[in-house]
């Protein structure tokens, strides 16, 4: 479970973020939707912990990771990654990048490696190396390493952005479905009015650093709170 409060960060003055709490429930999706410039990568990078906010806490499963005076390292939170930048290590097999956060079991973990590579579409691609895939393959690597630690929460930043219409769909499910079934608390951020209707339990919309409208995908479709929220959802077909 995902709990923010009163989050606050400013760049030169501004409040870029500005006083946004939200909750996420263990196996529930929140999608954050918003204009370029909102915050959202922001409040992402906080709870992640790559980035310290000014005022406000982070809760993970009812500890708290961060507030102005305590913090806790960012691979110390059990949060999982799914970014733009989805960087693969080089220098190591497609195996041993989705293994790279596991420990335990040797035979355990080369299962739970398979099985994911399986399920993102990539089951014969455990001994190559990341350059010798395309873009949309090393990206589909970056999803199953973020899943195989099982985190109780997942951050996801347009993880699907780059996959084209055919494949994404396809990965979107697995990858929900996966994480549903792992119980993690997903925030995710995307400008698709489709993935967002078909991924979330609830849409958070944010406008200059706060959220202005809370709730489940069809009360906010049927009652969008402003012209920008009409506008997203028009897309919809
Ligand atoms: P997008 O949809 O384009 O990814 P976003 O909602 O993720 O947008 P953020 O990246 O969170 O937006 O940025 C929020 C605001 O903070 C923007 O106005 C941005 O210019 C500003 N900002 C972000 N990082 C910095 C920084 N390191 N220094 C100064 N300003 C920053
Ligand atoms: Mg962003």
């Amino acid at each position: 479970r995902l709990e923010i409060r009163n989050l606050v960060r400013r760049y030169d003055g501004q409040r870029v973020v500005d006083d946004v709490s939200l909750r996420v429930m263990p196996g529930q999706v929140t999608c954050l939707l918003g204009p370029s410039g909102c915050g959202k990568s922001t409040t992402l990078r906080m709870i992640a912990g790559v980035e310290m906010q000014d005022e406000g806490e982070i809760w993970v499963d009812g500890h708290l990771v961060c507030d102005t005076t305590f913090r806790i390292p960012p691979e110390r939170r059990h949060i999982g990654l799914m970014f733009q930048d989805f960087a693969l290590f080089p220098h190591l097999t497609v195996g041993a990048n989705v293994s790279f956060g596991l420990s335990g079991d040797k035979a355990e973990m080369g299962r739970r490696v398979d099985e994911l590579l399986q399920r993102v579409g990539l089951g014969d691609y455990g001994k190559k190396y990341p350059h010798e895939l395309s873009g949309g393959e090393q990206q589909r690597v970056a999803l199953a390493r973020a899943l195989a630690p099982r985190p109780s929460i997942m951050l996801m930043d347009e993880p699907f952005s780059g996959l084209d219409n055919r494949l994404r769909d396809g990965i979107r499910d697995e990858t929900l479905d996966i994480l549903r079934e792992q119980d993690t608390a997903v925030l995710l951020v995307t400008h698709e009015p489709e993935e967002a209707m078909r991924m979330a339990d609830e849409i958070a919309l944010m406008r200059a650093g706060r959220i202005v409208q809370q709730g489940a995908p069809y009360n906010i479709y049927n009652a969008p709170v402003d012209r920008d929220a009409v506008a997203f959802f028009s897309d919809i077909n």
